[in-house]
């Protein structure tokens, strides 16, 4: 990022290197405030993620389970095995 102070060229930077300028990334000065509203069905759609990402986790386990226990009674009735 370019320091508008005196144009130099501080890439990643936050501080000017030059002259110490603070430089703050432009998407997130000029973010629109979010209302309160709009922050909690941010909040809420944050955590609906995640919930579903644990639940389709939870069913990869509990599939996986019961893909054994089917295995198990194809081994115990169909070839008489254990
Ligand atoms: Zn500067």
């Amino acid at each position: 990022m370019k320091c508008p102070k005196c144009n130099t060229d501080n890439g990643q930077r936050s501080v000017c290197k030059n002259c110490g300028l603070f430089l703050y990334k432009a998407d997130h000065r000029n973010a629109p405030k979010l209302s309160e509203k709009e922050i909690k069905q941010r909040d809420r759609q944050t955590i609906l993620r995640v919930v579903k990402k644990a639940l389709r986790f939870i069913a990869i386990i509990i599939s996986t389970f019961i893909i054994s226990f089917l295995v198990y009674l194809l081994l115990i009735f169909v070839f008489d095995i254990v």
